[in-house]
């Protein structure tokens, strides 16, 4: 059984139309054997399962023993590489429904964006978690 301290929320740094093949292709090229997220949302707001929770997956180096990683499609604007919180409605609602859940299933475990872990030099997710955990009443 894992101990899950972390319920990290990521972006797929593309567009929210991107595919799930492109970001599968993307983990290839890294020589990935595994999936980088345990959840992907895509901008209809369905949820894609990559990974079951008692396995880890690869979203944050270092943390990922203890960590469910959550991730949305989009996280960059139309120019392709300025960081932009590109969420749908549908991505929010859920996201916010898949971190209830997680809270429920995991009630110490810290929420966090991947950005948040000391030493990480990304914008992943593309917007302040902990803002937006205070937004839907969570925080
Ligand atoms: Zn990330």
């Amino acid at each position: 059984m894992r101990r899950i301290r972390y319920i990290v929320i990521h972006c797929s740094a593309g567009q929210p139309t991107s595919t799930m093949a492109g970001v599968r292709a993307h983990w290839a090229k890294l020589g990935w054997d595994r999936p980088g997220y345990h959840k992907m949302i895509l901008a209809d707001g369905e949820v894609l399962e990559l990974s079951k929770d008692e396995r880890f997956t690869y979203g944050a180096k270092g943390f990922n023993a203890n960590s469910i990683h959550i991730c949305y499609m989009g996280g960059v604007d139309k120019d392709g590489k300025t960081p932009k919180d590109t969420r749908t409605p549908a991505q929010k609602a859920t996201m916010e429904q898949l971190v209830k859940e997680y809270m429920l299933k995991y009630p110490k475990a810290q929420i966090l964006g991947h950005k948040d872990f000391k030493g990480v030099k990304k914008a992943c997710p593309s917007f302040e978690v902990k803002d937006w955990l205070k937004e839907i009443h969570l925080a």
